[in-house]
């Protein structure tokens, strides 16, 4: 499937380079004729800005399609005509300064280049990242040879939500496996002795160490072995559960991003289009400035990549445009030209762009580009939005979510359900072990829920060690069998501190979304359905105005 991708893109890009190739030409054919027209009749203004523009546009995009050295020889040639477009006009009386014999043969020679096929290939975006997987419970591979421990630790991290494959050795983990794993644990000593230890060339998952020996030269030993963790025995399950969340969020970050490109040239929208689709990102093109307002409320990009010069639109300017509006002020820009002066870039960014990329630019420099700074806009968008010991979001942003689903699914008449859990006695966990312990007991909760809830539902934190959950386009029914299960699996989590093993229990409160008149007051009865199930004994669901549904054998009666 990859492989086919690969191969379409390939031929898509083979196909913009021979367009390129054809309008490259023509525009050259145009080029020669309008400097001999300067060289005979006489100088005009308007033909030399327009031939400089030309040889500009060659600069800036042969690169990319494959013909390095054209692009350098056209900047060449562009610099020499540069300040006799930057004079007054009328003023071009020593235009034969360069429009001599060994200017023209140059020019002549750029459709030499042109015609010889390009001597470097088109360079293809990097092939998609491997094993980018989007589902709701993670894989992890445990390597352990012993099988007690190996069976401990496989159950306890279970409860976390994570679906786990033993093998004794290294060896023995099917490529198709590793090629799936969310991580991979493995015994240290297995992985001490360094090389292709899994013996095999696909990219390897994160890769975390458990041991008993402890010391640095060890942990340097594992680092230098390309292991991305490390966690002594007796393992801190939860916290390693927290480790190995983290690693997959950042895993799934990596690929993503919504990149709009704006660029009046058609085959560099869509090669630059291709180069970021192959390596995983979202795009959307647009080719005409004025329809970029449109496509920014539409597709919400993390970046826009543009064009300095666009027809008679100025990048820079449509920045500073786009600033007026406040939900575009943090918006990160990325500007692409052809221009190399560093006062004209300084002055572009300060009119409201990011970074300024020199064109030509090689696919994978760009894609390595757009992917950093992407990951860094998404970083940003996430501090503000989401709370940091969760990741999950805040408070107002979650609300807000239930008044969305309030309004779409009353007008498209189907049932969502609210939920609002929270910890019980957790007072007493942070009393008896301390906040930081608390606090993993937090994570532990808001990793189960990302795990077992759809991924369509949302989740937010709600306060301190309360959660809402959106459930769009699901029964009550569903509802609660999804919500027991958290139930069942959190009570099962062991915990451990100041040697002491505890189990944490949550409550949860259900309302349906679409029986209330709007999503404040859906909040409300889902949270004073999880009143009733404190009263009712915790460790359980109850829902708004129902009785007989309950966890744990219980039956909870709700009113109103
Ligand atoms: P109940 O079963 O009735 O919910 O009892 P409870 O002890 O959980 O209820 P209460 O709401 O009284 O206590 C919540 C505690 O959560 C109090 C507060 O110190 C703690 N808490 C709030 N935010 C955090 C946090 O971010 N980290 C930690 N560790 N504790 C927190
Ligand atoms: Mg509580
Ligand atoms: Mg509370």
């Amino acid at each position: 499937m990859a492989d086919q991708n690969s191969a379409d893109v390939a031929r898509k890009l083979a196909l913009l380079k021979m367009r390129f190739r054809e309008k490259a030409l023509c525009a050259l054919s145009s080029l020669q004729q309008s400097l001999s027209r300067v060289h005979s009749s006489g100088v005009d203004s308007g033909e030399i800005l327009s031939a400089y523009q030309s040889l500009h546009r060659l600069a800036g995009s042969a690169g990319t399609f494959g013909y390095s050295a054209l692009g350098r020889e056209a900047r060449e040639l562009e610099q020499i005509i540069k300040p006799f477009v930057e004079k007054a006009p009328g003023t071009h009386d020593d235009v034969s300064q360069f429009l001599d014999q060994s200017f023209m043969r140059r020019v002549e020679g750029l459709s030499d280049m042109v015609s010889g096929g390009g001597s470097e290939s088109t360079p293809t975006g990097s092939a998609l990242e491997e094993g980018l997987r989007d589902v709701a419970e993670p894989m992890v591979v445990l390597v352990e040879p012993e099988p007690d421990r190996a069976r401990s630790l496989a159950s306890a991290l279970t409860h976390h939500g994570f679906i786990i494959h033993s093998y004794s050795g290294l060896l023995d983990v099917p490529e198709r496996v590793l090629v799936d794993a969310s991580a991979v644990l493995v015994r240290d000593s297995l992985f001490s002795a360094g090389g292709n230890t899994f013996g095999t060339d696909v990219t390897l998952p994160p890769i975390i160490c458990v041991g008993s020996v402890d010391g640095f030269d060890d942990r340097y030993k594992l680092a230098e072995n390309g292991a991305d963790g490390f966690f002594p025995e007796p393992v801190d399950v939860p916290l390693l559960a927290d480790y190995i969340e983290r690693l997959i969020g950042e895993r799934l970050e990596l690929g993503k991003g919504r990149v709009l490109i704006v660029d009046d040239d058609p085959e560099l929208l869509e090669h630059y289009g291709l180069v970021l689709e192959d390596g995983g990102m979202n795009v959307h093109k647009v080719r005409s400035p004025s329809e970029l307002l449109g496509a920014l409320s539409e597709f919400q990009p993390d970046l826009v990549l543009m064009d300095v010069q666009m027809g008679h639109y100025s990048g820079p300017t449509l920045a500073r445009m786009l600033r007026f509006d406040p939900e575009w002020v943090g918006l990160h820009i990325i500007f692409l030209s052809s221009e190399d002066d560093r006062e004209f870039q300084v002055d572009a960014l300060s009119k409201g762009g990011d970074v300024f990329l020199t064109k030509p630019i090689s696919d994978s420099f760009l894609l390595r580009a757009v992917r950093v700074k992407c990951n860094r806009a998404r970083q940003l968008a996430k501090l503000a939005s989401r709370d940091s010991l969760t990741g999950l979001l805040k408070h107002s942003l979650v609300k807000q979510e239930v008044g969305k689903e309030h309004s779409r699914c009353r007008r498209f008449g189907q049932d969502s359900v609210v939920a609002m859990l929270d910890l019980d006695h957790f007072k007493l966990v942070n009393d008896r072990f301390g906040h930081r312990t608390g606090d993993l007991v937090i994570k532990g909760l808001a990793n189960l829920l990302r795990h077992r809830l759809r991924k369509t539902d949302v989740i937010g934190r709600y306060g301190g060690e309360e959660f809402l959950v959106v459930m769009p386009d699901c029964s009550l029914e569903n509802a609660v069998e999804a919500l027991q299960a958290v139930c069942e699996q959190m009570r099962r989590i062991s915990y451990t501190s100041k040697g002491q093993e505890f189990f944490v229990t949550v409550s949860i409160g259900l309302a349906p979304l679409a029986a209330f008149e709007n999503g404040e007051e859906a909040i409300e009865a889902a949270d004073q359905a999880l009143y009733v199930q404190k009263s009712r004994g915790r460790n359980g669901v109850s829902v708004f105005g129902e009785a007989d549904i309950g966890s744990a054998g219980k039956v909870v009666q709700c009113t109103s």
